[in-house]
């Protein structure tokens, strides 16, 4: 499938947002953002005074994207999915992203960061209910366990980023067995526990055009 693969701290300046999408550095002041950088293209912005209604809904919608990782059609595709769901399309589209296998890998503790969980997964270190997955994303349901597999538990990649992962915390709709290295998905997250910050009803009024 085909991914970005260009510089990751750019996408974090240009939505002047921490992204988290670098692993370690990005907890520390090395961060480009931390440090101050301005967003690629600043001075031409800087000429332009007044943001329209339809920028502000854009950012919003790339800000989402580039957190999930996703590219466009991949994303238009959740939209969709929400649109059809019952409830608030905004709440069902970060639903969607906040389910994928790859995000519930990096919550968990298992990798640095989301791109970091997709290796792993594409590499077969995990099982979700005891069935092998190498699809990052696969949309995992209340009451799965997402298992590392025996010849992973070595890993000293998957090792650094547990260890790492203490200092974010465990959000309270997963629940993880530090002995056994697997975590269980307890319920869905209600929208203020879920990990991408946008007004998601600017996504769903850049779509509903
Ligand atoms: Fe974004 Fe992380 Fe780079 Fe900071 S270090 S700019 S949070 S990707």
């Amino acid at each position: 499938m085909a991914r970005y693969i260009g510089p990751v701290c750019r996408l974090c300046r240009r939505e002047r947002t921490k992204l988290f999408l670098k692993g370690i550095k990005c907890y520390t002041p090395k961060c480009s953002l931390e440090k101050g950088k301005e967003p690629p293209g600043q001075k031409e912005q800087k000429r332009r005074t007044k943001v329209s209604e339809y920028a502000l809904q854009l950012r919003e919608k790339q800000k989402a994207k580039r957190m999930a990782g996703v590219l466009e059609s991949q994303f238009r595709r959740y939209f969709h999915r929400a649109e059809k769901k019952k409830g608030l399309t905004g709440e069902n589209l970060l639903l969607e992203l906040e389910l994928r296998f790859d995000n519930i890998v990096f919550r968990l503790g298992f990798s640095h960061s989301k791109r970091e969980a997709r290796q792993l997964i594409r590499h077969k270190h995990f099982l979700i209910n005891g069935k092998g997955v190498d699809i990052p994303s696969y949309s995992v349901k209340p009451q799965d366990k997402i298992i590392l597999r025996e010849k992973s538990k070595k890993n000293v990649q998957i090792k650094s980023a547990l260890e790492e992962s203490k200092k974010r915390g465990l959000p309270s709709w997963l629940e993880f067995d530090e002995k056994k290295l697997e975590g269980t998905v307890l319920n869905l997250p209600k929208r203020e526990e879920m990990s991408i910050p946008v007004k998601e009803q600017l996504i769903v009024e850049l779509y509903s055009k």
